[in-house]
C-alpha cells in the first residue's frame, strides 16, 4: 500500500549526473485523476488510497469503483457529479475551488 509513496534516492546516486531540467522525470503525476483526467496521480487510481488531486480536488476513493456511487471519501458525492461540477466550477465542490492549482503542462495528457 506504501508502494506509491515517493522515496527519495540514495544520497550520492545522482552526484556523477546532475539531471538536466527538461530531462527530469516527474516524480509524481504519471496516472490520470479519475475525475478530471490530468495526469496528477503518483500511483494508479486502485493503489492511490486516499490520494487528493490537486487539481481538482478529487479524493480517490479505492472502495467506491463505481462511478455512479455515492462516494464517502468525497462526501457522499459520486465521481460522475465530480466530474460535472469539475467541468462547470474547475473542483469537485464549490467550498474547494480556492484549493486547486491549475494543471502543470507536463501533468496534461
Ligand atoms: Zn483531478
Amino acid at each position: 500500500m506504501e508502494n506509491w509513496i515517493y522515496r527519495p534516492e540514495p544520497a550520492g546516486s545522482r552526484e556523477a549526473a546532475p539531471p538536466a531540467p527538461e530531462r527530469t522525470v516527474p516524480r509524481y503525476g504519471r496516472f490520470p485523476c479519475p475525475c478530471c483526467g490530468y495526469l496528477t496521480f503518483p500511483a494508479p487510481k486502485e493503489e492511490a488510497v486516499a490520494f487528493v488531486c490537486p487539481v481538482c480536488f478529487w479524493e480517490n476513493d479505492v472502495f467506491t469503483p463505481d462511478a455512479d456511487q455515492p462516494s464517502d471519501e468525497n462526501r457522499g458525492i459520486t465521481l460522475n457529479q465530480g466530474r460535472e461540477a469539475f467541468r462547470r466550477l474547475g473542483a469537485v465542490r464549490k467550498d474547494l475551488v480556492r484549493y486547486v492549482r491549475k494543471p502543470l503542462p507536463e501533468e496534461i495528457p
